[in-house]
This record gives structure tokens, C-alpha cells and sequence, in this order.
């Protein structure tokens, strides 16, 4: 699988931690794959990758990248269960001895349960760029838990439900200057609402500007990595946004009509016009509508 032929390329970015031991090793896959980073953690005797990309051709680069450094993999880590992120293990850990594929019970549960339905949706768009066979994460980490992977401390956290069924976040180090948190966190991007968590969303982000307030970097799914209090604060802006853009189109607990989400898609564009990903912009309406009607006053809690 490794030796074929490849149209795709990743978008390459390093960040050094010199002081503390570690290089940052980030890829970007093109928009058909929504622009989802995968990242490589370099230490002195291994690499840590971080999300495996969504389909076999940007996994098979993001392999290349790894064979590059020749260094042992020595784990992999998945932030949450949805398909762009985990998809590639199984090509990112074939041909090395028992990686470790950390992650938390919830992602795990959040993958199994939801592969098949995936499939249904993507296969027939990627054809036999889709993975056949999904690997489990098969070393569960708790909320608090610390791992030492090569001599740097991972710390994790559970953060439950966010933008998917159930997120993971963790900072590497002693001095805890970057963290990686998945898709809790778009940057210029619009953010993918279509799993009708956004309250929950928006209380895990609250939590997370005190929590972080003394990580300097934040790595997200989507677009570059930033000032953590800045990104996060703007995503709590975005998805209040969201929410109350669309709890105005909402009347007599209706779903919006097709022309009312074309003007709910229009009025986000104008609000957002240098935010890329526009697709998802409807993949989140009628799941936050369903959620602001069962809110039934929604505007008062954000
Ligand atoms: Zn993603």
C-alpha cells in the first residue's frame, strides 16, 4: 500500500519546542478531506502521531513522514470519533510492533458505534480511498490520567461531549505550552455542528479558557495552531453565533425550510467570510435547531 502511486500531498508545518524536547510535526490534508491536521510529536527516541487522517492516500503520506524521521512509532492518540481523525490507524501502525493507540473509553465507544453509518455516508464518495478495516483505541486513558511516552508527561483530559459524542484533550510537558484538543477547537473554519451537542460545547469551552489560561499554543483538527485564549474565544463566539443566528429563523418550533437554511447558510457566509470548510455550515442546522427548540429559550443560558 505504501509503494502506490500518490496524487495527494500534505500540507507541512513544524513547530519546535527546543527548551523542552520536543518538535511538533503537523500535516494538512486538502479540502476534499476538510483540511484535518495530523500531527507527529517527535522526541529524542520516537515519534507520537496524533489523528490518522481520513482516507488511505493522505494516511499513506502521512506514513512517508513518519518513515522520513526514523524514529520508532512509539504510540498513536485519537482525539475524538469521527472519521477524519481516526480512519488511517490501521495504515499508520501496520508494519510496526504493537503501537498503543490511546485514547478514552468514550472515543472508542464513539468509533465503534458509529463506523458502520460512516461508511454508509463516505464509501460511496472515496470508493476504495476508504479505509477497509478501523482500529480501536486499545489503550484507555481516564480524566487525569498522565502518560510518559520517550520522557515527555501527555496529560489527558475528558472533556465528554463537545463537538463530538466525546472529546480528548491533552498538553504535553512539564511547562505545558501546547495543547491538543481535537475539534473542541476550529481556527478560520466553520465549525461542525452536526452532532447537536452546542450547549454542552459551549460550557466545555467556558471551562477551557480558565483551564488553559497558561497554555501559550493551541493545536486544533482544523486550521493552523494559535493563541489559546484567542481561539477558544472565538469559538465560543462562533457557535453563540450559530445559535442565536439560527434560533431567529426558528418560529412555532419548526425545522427551517430549505430557504430558510439557504439564508442561514447566507447570513453565516457574511458573518464569516474568510472562514473556510462552508459545507459544514448546514450539516449543523437541523440537528442545533432540534436542540434550540428542546431548549425552548436558548438565548438565555449563553
Ligand atoms: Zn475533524
Amino acid at each position: 500500500m505504501r509503494a502506490s502511486k500518490l496524487q495527494n500531498t500534505l500540507k507541512y508545518s513544524r513547530y519546535a519546542y527546543d527548551n523542552e524536547g520536543y518538535i511538533i510535526h503537523m500535516l494538512t490534508s486538502n479540502e476534499r478531506t476538510f483540511f484535518t491536521n495530523a500531527y507527529i510529536i517527535e522526541t529524542k527516541n520516537g515519534l507520537v502521531v496524533v489523528d490518522t487522517m481520513m482516507i488511505n492516500s493522505d494516511a499513506i503520506v502521512l506514513c512517508q513522514h513518519i518513515d522520513n524521521l526514523n524514529k520508532p512509532l512509539i504510540a498513536v492518540i485519537i482525539t475524538h470519533g469521527h472519521p477524519d481523525h481516526y480512519n488511517g490507524t490501521d495504515t499508520i501502525i501496520n508494519g510496526f510492533n504493537e503501537v498503543p493507540v490511546i485514547s478514552t473509553k468514550g472515543v472508542r465507544n464513539c468509533i465503534q458505534d458509529s463506523f458502520d453509518a460512516k461508511e454508509v455516508k463516505w464509501k460511496p464518495y472515496f470508493g476504495h480511498d476508504w479505509p477497509e478495516d478501523k482500529i480501536l483505541p486499545n489503550h484507555l486513558v481516564k480524566d487525569g490520567d498522565v502518560v510518559n511516552l520517550d520522557g515527555l508527561d501527555y496529560f489527558f483530559r475528558d472533556l465528554g461531549a463537545a463537538e463530538s459524542s466525546s472529546d480528548l484533550l491533552f498538553t504535553l510537558g512539564e511547562h505545558k505550552s501546547a495543547v491538543f484538543v481535537g475539534d473542541v477547537v476550529f481556527n478560520n473554519m466553520h465549525g461542525f455542528m452536526n452532532d447537536g451537542n452546542s450547549a454542552q460545547w459551549l460550557r466545555v469551552l467556558q471551562q477551557l479558557l480558565i483551564e488553559l489560561a497558561d497554555v501559550k499554543q493551541l493545536f486544533t483538527g482544523h486550521g493552523a495552531p494559535g493563541n489559546t485564549y484567542q481561539l477558544v474565544q472565538a469559538q465560543i463566539e462562533y457557535i453563540s453565533h450559530y445559535r442565536t443566528c439560527l434560533w431567529a429563523l426558528i418560529s412555532d418550533n419548526q425545522l427551517l425550510s430549505d430557504t430558510q437554511k439557504q439564508s442561514f447558510e447566507f447570513l453565516m457566509n457574511k458573518h464569516y467570510p474568510q472562514y473556510q470548510l462552508a459545507s459544514f455550515i448546514k450539516a449543523g442546522i437541523d440537528p442545533v435547531a432540534q436542540e434550540l427548540i428542546v431548549e425552548n429559550h436558548p438565548l438565555k443560558m449563553v
